[in-house]
């Protein structure tokens, strides 16, 4: 039987990142993928804005920035679009039916979000701190985050106060009167979350998203695939084995301590550190089993919220695609989602577990091509998606906007289909929830944050960990680095 220093269930993009950071301090690793392929549901994603510069510099990435996409295109029933530009952060107006006076206080908004979101920015690469651990290191980074929200002054300080559990639209609608501006960031806040515009805390999810991405609008700067073949690389060099298509089925355990993992095809490795990379929810109920858990943990694990609801649209179109009112050269990241209304009324369907025949769009067209985020698109338990009907929805929606539309090859991948394919409970975007009470310290929810378990030996590296999801990396770094301290 092999035995290994560590072993990591799942090769997504953060079981990657830990399985590199583990290897190259000479640990014995081995990583399970369930698929063919690794990265997991990197597969689906569009937009990598920067991958964390700690991940950069400790790993050796050197993923070059591709910065032709710096446009985003708030799309109007009326084809009087929005065209922002961002050039290195900084945001203009290329074109827009908005006032002058909308169009300062939208930029002085996104300014005020982005002093906040600096203050977060700061917690967002570390392991939040424990509270009442009685450590000195917990302490100092609780005062650290309590003196950096100080020294932003009296006002500021009071204005995050006060944001910090709003919902958007009320902020939106006190400052702005511009319909597709307020509906564009709106957008940003609640696209990967089960909130809509006029849910508490959807202010929260927008700082939190700039402050892990240095950015409002996630925007395609660096190649996906170029970060996970890196990732593999990196692996590789490092003698990491991976091995991929093969499920693991059990984690092994002794008197509350990890002894290993067996495969679905029978298999047993040892290790007595294991680190999973699927959701805490799989992890914990389906792969660890809750016969050895207590019951109020299991009745936090059964808590934790998952259901993801963002479908991914894949078109092929046979002739080469042009939007109406939009000159070639001003492409980019393409929204549809024109007012606060529109998305509150798809949220509202979303609740009931329905999806609405207005659904929101975020896309990247590349000549034939369209990629599509479709929400809200809801994960279901006990029925089926009807997709067919989905998709029409969303070619309806977008025929406004493109004259021509001969679909040669039509894909949807609904939640359902995600966690089907990589094991992700909900198929969420973020492997649970961001919520207030769901995140920093508290995620994925008390008695198992900063990535540790109740199981000796057990670590979690996923998204459902601090700082949640996205292409950061840094969930599987911080967990690797626990793992680190925990061998010494
Ligand atoms: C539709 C959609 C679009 C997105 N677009 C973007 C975007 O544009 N930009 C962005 O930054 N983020 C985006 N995201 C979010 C981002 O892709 C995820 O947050 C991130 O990839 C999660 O990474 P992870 O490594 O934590 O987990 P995952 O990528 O989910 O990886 C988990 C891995 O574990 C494997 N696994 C699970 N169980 C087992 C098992 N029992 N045995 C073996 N292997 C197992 C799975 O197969 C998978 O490979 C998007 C997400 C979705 C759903």
């Amino acid at each position: 039987m092999k035995n290994f220093d560590v072993i990591i269930i799942g090769a997504g993009h953060n079981g990657l990142a830990a399985a590199s950071y583990l290897s190259k301090k000479g640990k014995k690793v081995l990583v399970v993928e369930k698929n063919q392929n690794v990265g997991g549901l990197a597969e689906y994603s569009d937009s990598l804005n920067c991958v964390s510069p700690i991940i950069k510099k400790e790993l050796n990435i050197n993923v070059t920035n591709v910065d032709k996409t710096t446009h985003i295109v708030s799309l109007e029933d009326n084809q009087n679009h929005t065209v922002l530009e961002d050039n290195n952060g900084k945001l203009s107006f290329l074109k827009t039916n908005a006032e002058e006076e909308d169009q300062q206080k939208f930029l002085s908004i996104i300014n005020n979000y982005k002093l906040f979101s600096k203050t977060l920015g700061s917690f967002m690469f570390q392991q939040p701190p424990r509270v009442k651990s009685g450590k000195k290191s917990d302490l100092f980074q609780l005062i650290s985050m309590g003196w950096k929200i100080r020294k932003l002054g009296k006002k500021n300080m009071r204005e995050l106060l006060r944001i910090i559990g709003l919902n958007i639209a009320d902020d939106l609608e006190d400052n702005l009167s511009n319909n597709n501006l307020m509906g564009l960031l709106s957008h940003e806040a609640v696209l990967g979350t089960n909130l809509g515009p006029r849910s508490p805390g959807s202010i929260l999810t927008l700082l939190y998203k700039q402050a892990t991405n240095n950015n409002i609008f996630n925007l395609k700067k660096i190649e996906v695939a170029e970060y996970i073949k890196q990732l593999e690389d990196c692996c590789n060099k490092n003698m990491v084995e991976i091995i991929k298509s093969s499920e693991v089925k059990k984690i092994l355990t002794q008197n509350n301590s990890v002894t290993g993992v067996q495969l679905t095809n029978g298999e047993v490795f040892e290790s007595k550190y294991l680190m999973s990379n699927a959701d805490p929810k799989t992890t914990y109920l389906n792969l660890l089993g809750a016969e050895i858990l207590d019951t109020d943990f299991i009745r936090r694990v059964k808590n934790f919220r998952n259901k993801g609801n963002v479908a991914k649209l894949e078109l092929v179109l046979e002739n080469e695609i042009n939007i109406n009112n939009i000159d070639k050269n001003m492409y980019g990241k393409f929204i549809y989602a024109p007012n606060i209304k529109y998305i509150e009324h798809a949220f509202n369907a979303n609740k009931y577990n329905k999806y609405s025949d207005n659904p929101c769009l975020e896309f990247y067209v590349n000549q034939n091509t369209i990629s599509a985020n479709v929400y809200y698109v809801p994960y279901l338990l006990n029925s089926h998606h009807e997709e067919n009907k989905i998709i029409k929805r969303c070619v309806s929606i977008l025929s406004k906007f493109i004259p021509e539309m001969k679909i040669a090859k039509q894909e949807l991948t609904t939640p359902n289909k995600m966690e089907e394919k990589f094991n992700i409970g909900g198929g969420h975007w973020h492997h649970g929830d961001l919520e207030i009470d769901q995140l920093l310290m508290m995620r994925p929810f008390y008695g198992s944050s900063q990535y540790s378990t109740p199981i000796n030996g057990l670590y979690l590296c996923s998204a459902g960990t601090h700082p949640g999801g996205g292409l950061t990396g840094i969930n599987g770094l911080n967990a690797a680095k626990k793992v680190i301290e925990e061998l010494k």
